[in-house]
């Protein structure tokens, strides 16, 4: 996308989620990210920065990714300089990709979704249920989504609180459900630990269980998926497509959750085509994304590679049915619709950004 930069509004927006989120690493109360709007040569683009204001899922904070955004890949993006001495920032380098993919792509007027190859008009949708305080209140959670029509429940679990959250999940959803269940253990678990678990829940028929060794910890996921029938899921572990790779090669996975808001488009487009070649299956992998974010999730779940259903809920599952940036994302007959508008195809509705908005910072070539 080389259309000269002119200037970067930083936007930090807080939304009151409807139920905290608890994982094995974080529990979330309000969703915070950082929204950048570019104005370039071709016009305006929007993208959303999937940095949490902690460091507990991945390192790079909020705060962490305004500082980079400013200080260090703003100014080369100003100067049309390559961004490729900056290592790491992931996510801030991430949302500059879509921000100024967003401004170009709306002045061609041709949807993200198509630029990217993603024939689909709509892609299945799942929703996560956190970890919550006891299992009465989970079966009535997977009910609801269950009624709602998600066609994949994935619990949250720990060490300690596994076992007996998925038996009654598959209790409350039945033998021979259509809705799909995984769990996903955030990386809680060490080896011996999660070998113990995979030998309780192999009667449960998982779709899969997302990241139950720590992310960097490839060779137990390795022997993990030699010894358990249960297949695995690597999220965290799958930050560049040469992870996703050698991954792949040494059979540590059996499939792939792909995070566009942690990897970039360009690069979501080249993990989906290592699973491709590489003959796994591969899922979308949900950030809690506002409007914003969840545009660019949906159109990455529309590739022909992401053969398994991952994390596109709607808009309502976190904020509420008015409480999204955007106009909300809605679930019809268990799918979800793929944007068709230019670019993105989303916008925030300029009365809920500025409630929404908690700082904002205009960055432009001459600082
Ligand atoms: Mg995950």
């Amino acid at each position: 996308m080389g259309d000269a930069l002119h200037e970067v509004e930083l936007l930090r927006v807080r939304l009151p989620l409807v139920t905290p989120f608890r994982t094995a690493r974080v529990t979330t109360t309000a969703k915070e990210a950082l929204l950048l709007r570019v104005r370039t040569a071709a016009g305006i683009g929007w993208a959303e920065c999937t940095a949490q204001s902690t460091p507990a899922y991945d390192g790079e904070t909020i705060d962490d990714a305004r500082l980079a955004l400013r200080d260090h890949l703003l100014p080369r993006a100003f100067a049309g300089a390559s961004l490729d001495d900056v290592r790491g920032h992931t996510a801030a380098r991430a949302a500059l990709e879509c921000a100024l993919i967003d401004a170009r792509l709306r002045a061609e007027g041709v949807a993200l979704a198509v630029w990217l190859g993603a024939g689909r008009a709509a892609v299945d949708a799942g929703v996560a249920v956190g970890l919550l305080d006891d299992l009465d209140t989970l079966r009535r959670a997977v009910a609801a989504y269950a009624s709602a029509g998600y066609r994949r429940i994935k619990c949250k679990i720990e060490p300690g609180h596994d076992v007996d959250v998925l038996a009654a999940a598959r209790a409350e959803l039945g033998p021979g459900s259509e809705v799909e269940l995984a769990a996903d253990a955030n990386g809680s678990y060490g080896p011996d630990a999660a070998l113990h678990l995979f030998e309780r829940i192999g009667d449960l028929a998982l779709q899969c269980v997302e990241q139950p060794c720590a992310p960097e910890a490839l060779a137990e996921h390795v022997r993990l998926v030699q010894h358990v029938s249960t297949p695995i899921c690597l999220d965290e572990t799958i930050t560049s497509v040469a992870v996703a790779n050698d991954a792949i090669d040494r059979r540590a996975c059996d499939a792939i959750a792909i995070k566009v808001g942690r990897l970039g488009i360009g690069e979501a487009l080249r993990v989906h085509d290592a699973c491709v070649r590489g003959a796994i299956d591969a899922l979308p992998g949900g950030m809690l994304e506002t409007g914003i974010g969840r545009a660019a999730l949906l159109a990455v779940a529309a590739l022909p590679g992401c053969t398994r259903t991952g994390d596109c809920s709607a808009s309502e599952r976190y904020f509420g049915v008015d409480g999204d940036l955007t106009e909300p994302f809605v679930i019809d007959d268990g799918r979800l619709r793929v944007p068709t508008g230019p670019g993105l195809g989303v916008e925030p509705i300029p009365e809920r950004l500025s409630r929404y908005t908690v700082a904002r910072e205009r960055v432009t070539a001459r600082g």
